[in-house]
């Protein structure tokens, strides 16, 4: 894949980058290793200094950085600003909770026969991290904001299609005063990941990305005996019980399914019903998704821009096809539109059966399943009913069944009666091909960090 900003409203190239020389590489890693033995050094309140400084940036340049997001992957305007003030609250968030998440943890020293015994976190070194486009600068601060405030220096390889974006981190961290090879981002494609990952004094690596690069990136990380954390893609149910808000549980849904244009790990893709309720939420639902308005991502009034790219906005029409194909009912959208660009509609399928795609895989785009179950163990047993266990959604105002849901769902996150959402106070992350290891609060930071034993006799 190229290097390129393609702006995905209308196809055109923008803007193309020659990928960087394995020597180029081979320099930013010995920065990256330089930068770790200067950061390694400087105390947690100077590094929330700097942290907090690149928060004010993302504050006042949350406009242009937006219209660059916007360009380079389609998201709304609206949704690209929200984006960098998350960002921006993020890097305050560690800023100002490192110090606590890095304290030194008393143990029982008695109970070890030792006068004194704690655990003491220490940063690993230079992390790679490997992201995706989707949330172009949230995937990436979510992972810079604790590994920096831990002491450990970043090596970003992006994805190819944001470049711009990606060098406009480099440069965020660089004049917040982090110093130099505190963060770096490396414009190359993800056949240099290998090599990368390879080198000695990259530490451990970081994947927000598809289930085929989770499994690439673990089996090189494999060979070369480092930790990696991954988080990949999801199907994730959103169940709706017969005593939910119908009305507030189609509204959500629709969000759900479509923000970021229907391109979300963690957006509902599987929409479950019991069959008491299940005309009462359809009709809802199918109303709201066809009322969307589909047009130029810049326009206030869009709720859904284009897909990011072709390759991708034609594997949601081929997953939709399929299932139709198959005998699966259209309830609305379903058509690509004949104009320049990568657009999908709104769209929702139901009659589902497990011969068809759209039943077991990721549909990244915004197109819905809706299933019809008879029961509270047939809603689960559907909702569990796929490889992925990222978030899932359960609509029901019964406390013991909100209480059952939150046991049985097979997830890293369950989020009842509200959006799936990463909140930097909770850990995020998914289980099966969802991948492993967690982001955000406390562990994330942790993640990368040498949990160290210290026994005093
Ligand atoms: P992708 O193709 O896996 O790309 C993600 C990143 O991995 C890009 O930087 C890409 O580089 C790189 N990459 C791809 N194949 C690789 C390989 N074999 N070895 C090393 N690096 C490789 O994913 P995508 O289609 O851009 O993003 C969508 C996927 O990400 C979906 O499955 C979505 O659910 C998942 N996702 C998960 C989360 C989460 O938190 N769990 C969040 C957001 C997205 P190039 O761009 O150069 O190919």
């Amino acid at each position: 894949m190229s290097i390129a900003t393609t702006n995905p409203a209308t196809g055109e190239v923008l803007k193309t980058y020659d990928a960087m020389s394995p020597d180029q590489v081979d320099a930013a890693i010995a920065g990256a290793d330089r930068g770790f033995a200067e950061l390694r050094g400087t105390s947690i309140a100077q590094r929330g200094r700097w942290l907090t400084a690149a928060a004010d940036l993302l504050d006042a340049e949350r406009a242009d950085i937006a219209r660059t997001m916007t360009t380079e992957m389609g998201k709304t305007y609206a949704s690209a600003q929200a984006e960098a003030a998350k960002c921006a609250t993020a890097c305050r968030f560690y800023a100002e909770r490192a110090e606590r998440f890095l304290a030194d943890e008393p143990a029982d020293a008695a109970a070890v026969k030792a006068t004194r015994a704690f655990v003491r976190y220490q940063p690993i070194g230079p992390v790679l991290a490997v992201m995706p486009w989707n949330f172009p600068l949230w995937q990436v601060v979510r992972f810079a904001a604790p590994a920096l405030m831990a002491g450990n220096t970043g090596l970003l390889k992006h994805a190819s299609n944001v470049p711009q974006t990606a060098l406009w981190l480099e440069e965020l961290f660089r004049r917040a005063g982090f110093p130099e090879g505190a963060f770096t981002t490396l414009l190359v494609g993800s056949d240099a990941v290998e090599r990368i990952l390879g080198d000695p004094r990259v530490r451990a690596a970081t994947l927000t990305g598809s289930e085929a690069a989770g499994r690439s990136i673990a089996s090189v990380a494999g060979r070369n005996l480092k930790k990696t954390v991954l988080e990949l893609g999801g199907s994730d149910p959103f169940v709706v019980m017969p005593s939910a808000d119908l009305d507030r549980a189609a509204e959500v849904a629709t969000t759900a399914r479509c923000q970021n244009n229907g391109q979300s790990c963690i957006a509902a893709k599987r929409f479950i019903v019991h069959t008491d309720v299940f005309d009462a939420f359809a009709e809802r639902f199918v109303a709201h998704m066809s009322a969307l308005t589909v047009g130029d991502p810049m326009d206030a009034g869009t709720d859904v821009g284009p897909l990011a790219s072709e390759r991708g906005r034609d594997e949601v029409a081929a997953q939709v096809r399929d299932a139709v194909d198959r005998g699966a009912r259209l309830l609305c959208g379903g058509e690509v539109p004949d104009r320049a660009g990568w657009w999908y509609p709104p769209t929702v399928v139901t009659d589902l059966t497990p011969q068809m795609r759209m039943w077991g895989e990721e549909v990244f785009g915004p197109a819905a399943g809706l299933y019809r179950v008879a029961s509270y163990d047939e809603a689960v047993e559907v909702a569990n009913g796929t490889s992925f266990g990222l978030g899932a959604n359960a609509w029901t105002r019964d406390p013991a069944e909100q209480e059952r849901f939150a046991t049985d769902l097979d997830a890293g996150n369950v989020f009842v009666n509200g959006m799936t959402t990463s909140y930097p106070e909770l850990p995020f992350g998914g289980v099966r091909n969802s991948g492993y290891g967690r982001e955000l609060s406390a562990l994330g930071m942790r993640e990368f960090c040498n949990v160290k034993t210290v026994w005093v006799g």
